[in-house]
């Protein structure tokens, strides 16, 4: 029989998943409920927003609607929520590993400032990680909106609660605006303190932003980098440093940076050799999850079980997840596989 084994029970690591966009649609109906937030009737309409993002205007709607998501989650016992239920849904979907992403200056206002945000948000991992036994670690990214100055504080920050569950610093935002470079001593002081620079670049725009990444932020993974495949040379160079390429496929076709699930160079980045982990970016908005990426993998690229097995052991391999896990992770693959 051909591709019949369930993709949720594939083991997988899930690099890429910012934090309020892993939200449970129904959680955040009840948070506005429960806080009298009138939410736009794209986030309540129970059907994925249409969005499109590959113009100023798209993408700022759709910072719009993450927004209004975001001013729910108001109390620790919301973060704690949201962690826990987004540990829920990646177990569900055969995750065992998840780096979440967060900007914990957008939590700040409503949680009592900067550094009790991100303790909530690490100590609300550290108890997710503890009930479902899903091992979970925090990336925190900048925003690239914001002034490079911010950015260097939050890697300060970062590197200081490194001990604590943070294992990357990234840069999340629209990509036209700024200059990579501009955020080089953020991500160097990242480096310094030991964390992995995963930028986001290549999904609202091309491969020079890849490039970027690369030579100015000497980034060890890349949010998205699907535009790579425009550029053969750059391919190779990803190919050769084995920078994985957190590639979140539905999440390009909502956005509009490929009109189908067939056009998102899935083959292109996997016949070039560029290791990639898929990721659900922000399943609220989306509508799919993690094992949902493997699925189209499978249905509208042709990816045959040892594929999609590769797949998963290249998320694993590009993971900050610990020898042991890692290991245990691989022995599942290659058991889901054989089964
Ligand atoms: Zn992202």
């Amino acid at each position: 029989m051909l591709s019949v084994r369930d993709v949720r029970l594939l083991p997988k690591a899930h690099l890429h998943l910012h934090f309020t966009g892993s939200m449970r649609p129904t959680t955040l109906l009840e948070l506005a409920d429960k806080y009298g937030v009138h939410l736009p009737e794209a986030l309540t309409s129970g059907e994925p927003p249409k969005l499109r993002a590959t113009d100023e205007r798209g993408w700022f709607r759709f910072q719009r609607l993450y927004d209004a998501a975001r001013s729910c989650l108001r109390e620790p016992e919301d973060i704690q929520r949201l962690v826990r239920e987004a540990a829920e849904e990646d177990v569900r979907d055969g995750s065992g590993w998840l780096e979440i992403q967060v900007d914990p200056t957008s939590y700040a206002p409503m949680l009592g400032g900067l550094i009790p945000a991100l303790e909530i948000i690490l100590d609300a991992v550290d108890a997710a990680s503890r009930e479902t036994g899903l091992g979970m670690r925090v990336l925190v990214a900048a925003n690239r909106m914001k002034h490079p100055l911010d950015a260097r504080t939050l890697a300060r920050l970062a590197v200081r609660y490194a001990d604590r569950g943070i294992v990357g610093f990234g840069l999340s935002n629209d990509e036209r605006r700024g200059m990579a470079r501009d955020f080089d001593r953020a991500f160097a002081i990242a480096r310094e303190g030991g964390l992995l620079a995963a930028p986001h670049g290549g999904e609202l725009t091309g491969p020079a932003s890849v490039r970027d990444c690369l030579d100015d932020l000497r980034a060890t993974r890349i949010g998205h980098g699907v535009r790579a495949a425009e550029d053969p040379r750059l391919l190779r160079k990803l190919a050769e440093k084995g920078v994985t390429c957190e590639v979140c496929p539905a999440s390009n076709v909502a956005l509009g940076v490929y009109e189908k699930p067939g056009d998102v160079p899935l083959r292109t980045l996997f016949d070039a050799g560029v290791p990639m982990a898929l990721g659900a970016d922000d399943p609220l908005l989306f509508g799919s999850r993690l094992a949902a990426q493997y699925e189209l993998a499978r249905r509208h690229h042709g990816f045959t079980d040892a594929e999609l097995a590769e797949l998963a052991r290249q998320s694993v391999r590009g993971s900050a997840a610990p020898g042991d896990v890692q290991a245990k992770l691989l022995a599942g693959i290659d058991h889901w596989l054989s089964g």
